[in-house]
């Protein structure tokens, strides 16, 4: 009697599953094209939306409303975000099951990285954020209901120091990923058949610039100048590649390995420059722009994060370069929506180093002298977040 009982309700539930999706004449579909990602809402501004999360290609997704360029998609019962119709392919072969179960996770490690596998029955929609104090990874899978029984931790996993799950919604499976070090060295998450796989980066052993690789990205260049002076109409590209070439110097004189996204005048789009960075696997990364603004008045220098646990190393950089005389404190700035900031595969800080709008930065910027302090502040500033590195290991 349970028996048929249970049957008889997952035959109700799966009509009313059914009914509610050709009543709301859903569409099924995968993500597909370079770079999917998922915005929150509607909003914007000059660098697009607040965004969810990137998502890996042929994930499930079932778009259930429409507006100029986007798709709204139930991610699960009460969760929705926005995807760029771009990224989204029809396929009404997809025959939606009403539930999706969880399977199995592993953790382990290989010579490089810690790894989390999460079996489902389904490429699902996910998010992740990092917490910090204590430092930790939480990947959200929406549409995804525990049958998880089987947690196997490896001694080959080096960082990770415990993962669990829990259930925060009937369709929205959470898993945590706890990590050994404060500092988040960044992880990427993407799809093997149907297992989730999260490679997390572990902490260099030896944290010291001669053992660290960086990559270091001068904004703009070709024919994309970026902002120009306020009196000189110097173009952003040129000076913005004179200092990279400065802080690469600097960190090569410190024995770093030191990777550059251009040392020409050539011109780059965001993904191109994101494939780059990311084919090289660096420890971190710097983006080096000058800053604008319509007020004249406003000046300084500013670093910029995107995730928590990336902030360190833009606070520490902040922090070395308003030593410089003459030189304002515009602030730290976090969740910041530029393209270079949106990668969680390594730490990485975006570097407005002055206002060619304001005509005190000008001068600044327009000095050789004054490249050669960036450079110096910037090593000094990576020092002191290595060294507090150190000071927080376990
Ligand atoms: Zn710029």
């Amino acid at each position: 009697m349970i028996r048929f009982l249970i049957t008889f309700c997952l035959v109700i539930n799966y009509a009313v599953y059914a009914q509610n999706i050709i009543e709301s004449k859903s569409i099924s579909g995968k993500t597909t094209g370079k770079q999917p990602y998922l915005d929150y809402g509607l909003g914007g501004d000059r660098l697009g939306g607040a965004k969810m999360t990137y998502l890996d290609t042929g994930i499930l997704v079932q778009a259930v409303d429409s507006t100029i360029g986007r798709y709204k998609i139930q991610l699960s019962k009460n969760r929705s975000a926005w995807l760029p119709k771009s990224n989204f392919e029809k396929d009404t072969s997809i025959e939606v099951k009403p539930y999706y179960l969880t399977a199995s996770l592993l953790i382990t490690g290989d010579e490089k990285y810690d790894w989390v596998t999460v079996s489902l029955d389904e490429k699902l929609p996910y998010t992740s954020i990092q917490q910090i104090n204590p430092s930790k990874i939480v990947i959200d899978i929406f549409g995804a209901t525990s049958n998880t029984n089987w947690v196997t931790h490896r001694t080959s996993a080096k960082e990770i120091k415990n993962v669990y799950h829990e259930q925060v919604e009937d369709d929205v499976f959470r898993v945590i990923i706890e990590l050994k070090h404060q500092q988040h060295w960044g992880y990427s998450i993407f799809y093997e058949n149907n297992k989730l796989m999260i490679r997390v980066k572990r902490q260099p052993e030896n944290l010291s610039l001669d053992k660290m690789k960086i990559a270091i990205d001068a904004g703009h260049g070709g024919n994309n100048p970026g902002a120009s002076g306020i009196t000189t109409k110097i173009a952003e590209k040129n000076y913005t590649l004179l200092i990279a070439k400065r802080i690469e110097l600097a960190l090569l004189e410190k024995e770093a390995d030191v990777y550059m996204t251009r040392r020409g005048n050539e011109s780059l789009g965001m993904l191109e420059r994101e494939e780059m960075i990311n084919a090289e696997e660096p420890d971190f990364m710097i983006s080096v722009h000058l800053n604008s603004s319509v007020r004249e008045s406003v000046k300084g220098v500013s670093t910029y994060y995107r995730y928590i646990g990336f902030r360190p190393m833009t606070k520490f950089i902040q922090e070395s370069m308003i030593k410089i005389e003459g030189l304002e404190d515009f602030g730290n700035i976090g969740s910041f929506n530029f393209a270079l900031s949106g990668p969680t595969d390594y730490p990485n800080c975006l570097l407005e180093v002055a206002f060619l709008s304001n005509k005190d930065d000008e001068q600044l910027i327009l000095n050789q002298d004054f490249h050669k302090q960036v450079a110096e502040r910037v090593v000094e500033g990576l020092k002191e977040w290595l060294k507090s590195c150190k000071k927080n290991e376990d």
